[in-house]
């Protein structure tokens, strides 16, 4: 496969880009750990996007495998899952904002997020929070328990560890590095994050 983009994402930050139907997008985690928000739309129809809630809902499964669709919110295949490196990947959190740190841990000066990194991102396309669905949270691991505990962990990705998507449709993406530093879910560290479209 051919590279037609290599984009590396700062830890902390986020990046857009677009894909073409037929396209591969990996997203490839460098030092290991780093949970990586994506969110996608449909480049035609910026209303159309990617919906984990419809995902699974379809697969009757939350654990991201080859042949994994990845649905929009109208039910609509997005991305077929080619390979995953890594075990665990989220599909039920809301990406961190600033009241995630605010109001859950008590922090007063501004802590970057992803739902302001994804406003930074998705500018060009003039997408903002109200625009956004859940992410789908890759490298990120939670756990339900027997009696129905929602429990986040460290995750079990490994430097190298990649995720590896084929785009069903022309999609505008972005991925954030999760800025996440108080909790376990990074490792206790923000790292790159390298995102290339294959084709
Ligand atoms: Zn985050």
């Amino acid at each position: 496969m051919k590279i037609v983009q290599d984009i590396l994402v700062p830890g902390g930050f986020a990046r857009s880009f677009e894909a073409k139907k037929g396209q591969k997008i990996k997203v490839i985690d460098v030092e290991g750990k780093q949970v990586s928000d994506f969110m996608a739309f449909n480049k035609d129809d910026l209303k159309e996007k990617l919906s984990t809630p419809h995902s699974y809902m379809s697969a009757l499964s939350l654990h991201i495998e080859q042949g994994y669709i990845l649905r929009t919110n109208l039910r609509r295949p997005m991305f077929e899952v080619l390979e995953s490196t890594a075990y665990s990947h989220d599909m039920i959190l809301p990406a961190c904002d600033e009241q995630r740190y605010r109001v859950d841990y008590g922090i007063k000066e501004p802590h970057r997020n992803c739902v302001d990194n994804f406003e930074e991102a998705f500018e060009p396309y003039h997408l903002t929070r109200e625009n956004f669905a859940n992410p789908f949270n890759i490298f990120q691991k939670t756990r339900i328990t027997e009696d129905h505990q929602i429990i986040q962990e460290e995750g079990d990705s490994n430097a190298g560890d990649y995720l590896l998507l084929e785009c069903l449709m022309d999609v505008v993406a972005a991925v954030s590095a999760c800025p996440m530093d108080i909790n376990p879910i990074g490792g206790n560290k923000i790292s790159d994050i390298r995102i290339q479209v294959l084709e």
